[in-house]
C-alpha cells in the first residue's frame, strides 16, 4: 500500500464515520450516473400533501437520506428509485412512484413499475446485441456453469 492509499483509505474512512454513506452518496461515478438519470427521469417519486398524515416513516426509511416528508417530488440525484419510502407509507395516496406523460401525471403500481425496469434493462441489453455492439469477454460455457449455482452466490456487500 502506498501513502497515497493509506491516506484516502483513512480519509474515506474517517468520512464514512461522520457521514453515512459518504462514498456511495458523494464520490460513487455509479451513483452519478444514476443520479443523472434520476433527475432527467419522467418517473418520480410523488407526496400528496392532502393525504399525508405526516408520520415521518418515509424520511426515516430513505435509504440516502432524503427528506421525503417535505417534499412534493422527490427530484434529488440521490434518489435511486428503491420505492422504500412509498412501501413505508401508511396513508394510501399520499406517496405514490408516478409517471409524468406531458401534463398526466398517473401513480405507477408497484408490479407496473418492475415490468418498467426489467422492460428499460431488457430493451438497452436488446439494442446493443441487435446492433451489434454488445460484447462480453466472458465465454458462453461460464455462463453455463456459473448460472445454475446463483442461488448459492452472495453480493460482497
Ligand atoms: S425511492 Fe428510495 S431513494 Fe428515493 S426517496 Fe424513496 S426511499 Fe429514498
Ligand atoms: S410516510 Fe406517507 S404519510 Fe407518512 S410522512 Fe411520508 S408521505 Fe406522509
Amino acid at each position: 500500500m502506498t501513502k497515497l492509499t493509506f491516506w484516502v483509505l483513512l480519509a474515506l474512512t474517517v468520512l464514512s464515520v461522520l457521514y453515512k454513506n459518504f462514498w456511495c452518496r458523494y464520490l460513487c461515478p455509479y451513483g452519478a450516473l444514476l443520479g443523472l438519470i434520476s433527475r432527467l427521469s419522467p418517473v418520480k417519486v410523488r407526496r400528496t400533501e392532502a393525504n399525508c398524515i405526516h408520520c415521518h416513516a418515509c424520511t426515516k426509511h430513505c435509504p440516502t437520506l432524503i427528506d421525503v416528508e417535505n417534499k412534493d417530488v422527490i427530484k434529488s440525484g440521490e434518489c435511486f428509485g428503491c420505492m422504500t419510502c412509498v412501501s413505508r407509507c401508511p396513508s394510501p395516496g399520499a406517496l405514490d412512484m408516478t409517471v409524468k406523460a406531458g401534463k398526466n401525471i398517473r401513480a405507477l403500481r408497484p408490479v407496473h413499475y418492475v415490468l418498467l425496469l426489467v422492460g428499460l434493462f431488457y430493451l438497452v441489453i436488446g439494442i446493443g446485441v441487435l446492433t451489434g455492439k454488445w460484447h462480453s469477454q466472458i465465454p458462453r460455457e461460464q455462463y453455463e456453469r456459473l448460472i445454475p449455482q446463483v442461488s448459492r452466490m452472495e453480493h460482497p456487500g
